[in-house]
């Protein structure tokens, strides 16, 4: 491989968990009996990686394309919202090498949900599942996560440029 161009970028986003609420990581939803609170469907994994695509792209943050004062966003499916930035990229001549992320909640427990997860980003993403990674950690009850207020989330994604995409396969 010679001199590529290489783009790397980085998320983080963090949402309240409220009863009345849905819980939705990563596109899947979760039972559990409280959800996150948000002006979309309140994916804050979703959010994590669209802000870490926009990072690698230069293109500032999730606020500039989906305004929470544009009511066409409430209650959005964040998982659309993630496709529509993952275009924005394909328009930019990037696609998304491969994602690691990591979801920071004390309760419920995750780990039975990553690989339904890692499936749907996969398709949003446009890249195959083994280059999709989900964590899920605690802060052994420290915190604002660990007190249950709010479930966190931080993404780091790789791009390429979008010609490579079939050399890769
Ligand atoms: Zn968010």
């Amino acid at each position: 491989m010679g001199v590529e161009i290489f783009k790397v970028g980085f998320g983080y986003d963090v949402h309240r968990l409220v009863e009345g609420e849905t819980l939705i990581l990563g596109g899947v939803t979760v039972p559990y009996e409280r959800g996150l609170l948000g002006y979309s469907d309140g994916d804050v994994l979703a959010h994590a990686i669209i802000d870490a695509i926009l990072g690698a792209l230069g293109k500032g943050d999730i606020g500039r394309y989906f305004p929470d004062s544009d009511p066409v966003y409430r209650g959005a499916d964040s998982l659309m919202l993630l496709k529509r930035i993952v275009n924005l990229a394909r328009d930019e001549g990037f696609t998304v090498n491969n994602l690691d992320a990591t979801v920071v909640a004390e309760k419920p427990k995750l780990m039975q949900h990553v690989d339904e997860i890692r499936e749907k980003l996969s398709s949003a993403l446009g890249v195959a599942v083994h280059l999709v990674n989900v964590k899920a950690t605690t802060t052994e009850t420290l915190g604002f996560c660990g007190r249950e207020e709010g479930i966190a989330a931080y993404a780091v994604v790789s791009l390429v440029p979008a010609a490579q995409e079939g050399a890769r396969a």
